[in-house]
């Protein structure tokens, strides 16, 4: 019989993976915060230790309930550029559409965390949905069209293909990204049948997997990616810089050339967010810098993500760093990878 999720407090505990002496304060938690791990992401988990980097991710911890002021409900500002029910239309030519409020795991760090989980409404309504695609279809400058959710792969083939049916009728719409964390949370739920869900006639699909410890990329995690890859889907990830998880050069190394084995471009390593309850999880921007000049210096490009902030108010994602140009037009400094400074001109012959 298949093994069902973790989805509550006293599960947890009787697997171990939560400490029995914090359970009053793990329920309060789990009351405002949805818990769910799966089996593939629970039997990761080394119950001995208290610093697990996949614990830390899924399982519920007490100082969840520590909300700092700046803290925010909606910390990317998603609201404030919500034009129509489930689509958040932030730059000229992509949009986001927000099709179910349901993950196969919470993670304990997410950005919207306080919209996805049972007791939140679990997807677009039908009526929402035609409303959200209308939109689309009017707004021509719309290019991309990137589904994320809750997580948009949690929906059945049979509904995967018609939203994608839909989106390929829409002629200006020329890319439809997937933001998914299913292929390491549920790695069976990617069928081939759902692989096929995924094609949108003339129009090209990616899908972006959320992985943040090379250890979620195990060999199930790997071949689900492998069937999205075999399928002609271009793979490319974003991962969170998670304190006590992948805050370490050793272990970001290791997570991006695990992802750059598995055919998965990293694409964004996301400082995180200011979302409520989140302190103890987040790390300080000088030493997300310090970590992307180490990744610099010890692994291909292939392997180098952008280090981005989503800034708080919904202002959209800036790169942070490191920069490795000082001075000024005429006397540049620029860094090398050894953190050796040179000199550049950055001469050039007058053209005609
Ligand atoms: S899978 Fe994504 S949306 Fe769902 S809880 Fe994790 S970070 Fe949030």
């Amino acid at each position: 019989m298949k093994e069902a999720p973790l989805r509550n407090v006293t599960q947890l505990i009787e697997r171990g993976l939560a400490p029995v002496e914090h359970r009053l304060e793990l329920e309060k938690v789990a009351q405002r915060y949805a818990v769910t791990v799966p089996p593939a992401l629970a039997a990761l988990i080394d119950p001995a230790d208290r610093s697990d980097p996949i614990a830390r991710q899924f399982v519920p911890d007490a100082r969840e309930l520590e909300i700092t002021a700046d803290e925010n409900a909606d910390p990317i500002g998603d609201d404030a550029h919500s034009p129509v029910e489930g689509v958040v239309h932030r730059y000229p030519d992509r949009v986001l559409l927000k099709l179910v409020h349901v993950c196969a795991v919470y993670c304990r760090f997410c950005f919207r965390r306080e919209m996805v989980g049972p007791g939140k409404p679990t997807m677009l309504s039908k009526s929402a949905l035609a409303g959200a695609l209308d939109y689309i279809r009017s707004h021509q400058e719309i290019w991309e069209v990137i589904l994320t959710g809750g997580d948009p792969l949690v929906l059945s083939p049979r509904r995967l293909r018609e939203i994608m049916k839909a989106l390929a009728a829409v002629e200006h719409v020329k890319v439809i990204r997937i933001h998914t964390r299913m292929p390491v949370a549920e790695p069976e739920r990617i069928s081939p049948e759902l692989v096929r869900a995924l094609k949108a006639k003339g129009k090209a699909v990616y899908v972006a997997v959320h992985v943040n410890h090379p250890r979620e990329l195990t060999s199930a995690a790997r071949s689900a990616c492998a069937r999205l890859a075999d399928a002609g889907i271009p793979l490319v990830s974003q991962s969170v810089l998670l304190a006590g998880v992948n805050d370490d050069a050793r272990t970001l190394t290791d997570l991006m050339r695990a992802l750059v084995e598995c055919r998965i471009k990293p694409y964004y390593l996301h400082h995180g967010d200011l979302a409520p309850g989140t302190g103890h999880l987040r790390t300080e921007l000088a030493q997300g810098q310090d970590l992307m000049r180490a990744l610099r210096g010890r692994v291909s490009g292939l392997c180098q993500p952008t280090y981005v902030l989503d800034l708080p108010g919904g202002y959209g994602k800036s790169p942070i760093g490191p920069n490795y140009l000082s001075g000024a037009a005429g006397e540049y400094v620029i860094d090398d990878y050894k953190g050796e400074h040179h000199r550049y001109a950055d001469s050039v012959t007058a053209r005609s």
